[in-house]
């Protein structure tokens, strides 16, 4: 399950059955078609049709000479993820399920004027059983491969009108991505890929909830893309009461790590900063927030809770929200308080557990 995110890259395949080329980058195409006689170019035109021209099969590759396309049909793989539902929101989001191995993962689809924004999901289920949300419930069936990542937002491009392209991909789905490391990285350089889908690598997000060693793996792997922490507490003993990973990694090593691993110049880490009532919604827990973000060059995103049925937390009031930007913004903190887009869906942050649109009431008991 685990892997090193600098891990050498090999042209795997599984069972000696075709290789999936969604999941190769353009080098590793090149490395398999080598014994070809192939010249290295070819691995950038080949991932350039499944990632950028999306092409379903070889015959599509007009350009490629045709006994490797009969090769290619032969050897190779292009896999593809259809969702078996899509569910619209009011609020103009679309959740996409799709069946894979293990179970029902999502994705959601965020259109704005002047962006479009997917969450993706990185594991089927998850193991760090964060008390506020329904994924942690579940536990972890297993990792999404790079090619189950990437083809969320090959399935979400083919949901889009001509002309519109994801610009920003979030791993803020199902799962904790950086417990899915070498995989996850491995999406992260093919989706950020000038050749292929080509969303920039800042606007690339890898969100934990705080698994310290794969945070610094994760960064210094140099995919350039962003990161968000997801915090919900300000001390150690409410933190770990919601988070159990928290019980091994505390708030002073994350913030050790996030003073380290500065960001590239002009830009910083971002706080996914989660509002349960009573939990970290204080004044003084703005106080204590503010004296942590200072140690960083950062940017907080309040998310005040989504609750589902039998949740066991609640959301805080908006003057509770309100006054707890303030004092940030007051600080001179960059804040913003974010409302979740797709909750008559169950789209919304932390409600992606059953990644079914009408979760049974008794779900929450499970
Ligand atoms: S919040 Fe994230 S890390 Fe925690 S249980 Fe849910 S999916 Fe897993």
């Amino acid at each position: 399950m685990k892997g090193s995110a600098n891990a050498p890259t090999t042209v795997a395949r599984a069972g000696g059955g075709p290789v999936d080329l969604v999941a190769l980058l353009p080098e590793e195409v090149s490395t398999l078609l080598a014994p070809l006689g192939e010249p290295p170019y070819r691995g950038r035109q080949v991932f350039a049709w499944v990632h950028a021209r999306r092409a379903g099969d070889f015959d599509a590759m007009s350009d490629l000479p045709k006994g490797l396309r009969a090769w290619l049909a032969e050897h190779a793989a292009i896999s593809r993820l259809e969702p078996r539902a899509v569910l619209d929101s009011s609020d103009g989001s679309r959740k996409a399920l799709f069946e894979v191995p293990g179970g029902t993962i999502a994705s959601v689809l965020m259109p704005a004027e002047d962006r479009v924004t997917l969450c993706v999901s990185s594991q089927v289920g998850c193991r760090m059983g964060c008390a506020f949300c329904l994924t942690g419930r579940m536990g972890l069936t297993r990792n999404l491969t790079a090619a189950e990542m990437v083809g969320q937002v090959l399935a979400a491009s083919r949901l889009l009108p001509p002309g519109r392209r994801v610009t920003n991909v979030v791993f803020m789905g199902m799962g904790e991505p950086l417990d899915n490391l070498a995989e996850v990285v491995r999406a992260v350089r093919a989706i950020t890929h000038r050749e292929g889908l080509r969303v920039a690598p800042r606007r690339t997000t890898v969100s934990t909830v705080g698994l310290i060693p794969r945070l610094r793996e994760f960064i210094e792997a140099g995919t350039g893309a962003s990161v968000a922490v997801s915090l919900c507490a300000t001390t150690d003993e409410a933190r770990q009461a919601v988070v159990p990973i928290g019980k091994k990694y505390g708030l002073e090593d994350l913030v050790t790590v996030l003073r380290e691993m500065r960001p590239g110049h002009g830009h910083r880490h971002t706080i996914e900063y989660l509002m349960l009532e009573g939990v970290g919604d204080s004044i003084e827990d703005a106080r204590r927030l503010s004296r942590m973000l200072a140690r960083f060059p950062s940017k907080v995103n309040l998310i005040p809770f989504n609750p589902w049925p039998g949740a066991p937390f609640r959301r805080p009031s908006d003057r509770a929200v309100e006054a707890f930007h303030q004092f940030l913004s007051s600080r001179g903190h960059l804040v913003t308080i974010r409302h979740s887009r797709g909750q008559d869906i169950g789209a919304a942050c932390g409600q992606l557990g059953t990644a079914d649109p009408n979760p049974p009431p008794d779900f929450a008991k499970r």
